[in-house]
C-alpha cells in the first residue's frame, strides 16, 4: 500500500476553510458522502492507494467540498465524532452490499458493532428495546460462546428485513 502525504491534503483543507490554522479548520468539516470500492481501486486526495472506502468532506460553514477521502486521513483529523462515522458508514456499506447479495446477515464483528447498533437506535431505525436486545446477543456472539440460536436469528432477519434493511438501502450518503 503506497502512503499518502497528509501534509498536502491538510493544507488544502485550511485552504478551503474559514479558519486560518489547522486545529481550528478541522472542525469546520463534516462527512457527506462515502464510497466503497471493493476491488480496492480508492485513490485518497493525499496519494494513498488500493482504499476500499472513499469519503466526501463538506465545510459546515461555506459548503466546500474535498474528495475523495481515505478513512486514515479522517483519522488525522483527530475528532472522534469523524471517526464514529467512517466506522459507520464503512460498516452500513459493507450491510449493503451484504443484503444486496442475499448474504445471510450474522451479528458478528463481519457487519455489526456496537457503534453502528447504537447508531441504528439514534437515527430511530430501531427502538431502544431492541438495541438492547441486540446488544444482548451481540456481546455474547463477541465473547467466542458460538453461533446464535434459531430464535435469535430469526429476530435478526425480521429486523433486519423490516427496519435495517430499508434505511441501510436507502442511506443518503451512500453513492
Ligand atoms: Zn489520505
Amino acid at each position: 500500500m503506497s502512503a499518502g502525504n497528509f501534509d498536502g491534503l491538510r493544507s488544502a483543507v485550511v485552504d478551503a476553510s474559514e479558519a486560518g490554522s489547522w486545529m481550528e479548520a478541522r472542525k469546520e468539516w463534516e462527512i457527506i458522502g462515502a464510497e466503497e470500492s471493493v476491488a480496492l481501486k480508492g485513490v485518497c486526495r493525499c496519494g494513498q492507494a488500493r482504499l476500499r472506502m472513499l469519503f466526501t468532506i463538506g465545510n459546515r460553514l461555506n459548503g466546500r467540498e474535498i474528495a475523495p477521502v481515505g478513512s486514515s486521513c479522517i483519522n488525522n483529523f483527530l475528532r472522534s465524532d469523524l471517526n464514529d462515522e467512517v466506522e459507520i458508514l464503512s460498516r452500513i456499506s459493507k450491510l449493503r452490499l451484504a443484503i444486496l447479495d442475499g448474504t445471510p446477515t450474522q451479528l458478528d464483528g463481519k457487519y455489526f458493532s456496537r457503534v453502528l447498533v447504537k447508531h441504528f437506535e439514534a437515527v430511530g431505525v430501531i427502538t431502544t428495546k431492541e438495541h438492547q436486545f441486540l446488544l444482548d446477543i451481540f456481546n455474547k456472539s463477541a465473547s467466542g460462546k458460538g453461533a446464535l440460536s434459531v430464535k435469535q436469528q430469526s429476530y435478526l432477519d425480521s429486523l433486519t428485513i423490516g427496519k435495517i434493511g430499508p434505511y441501510v438501502l436507502h442511506h443518503p450518503k451512500l453513492t
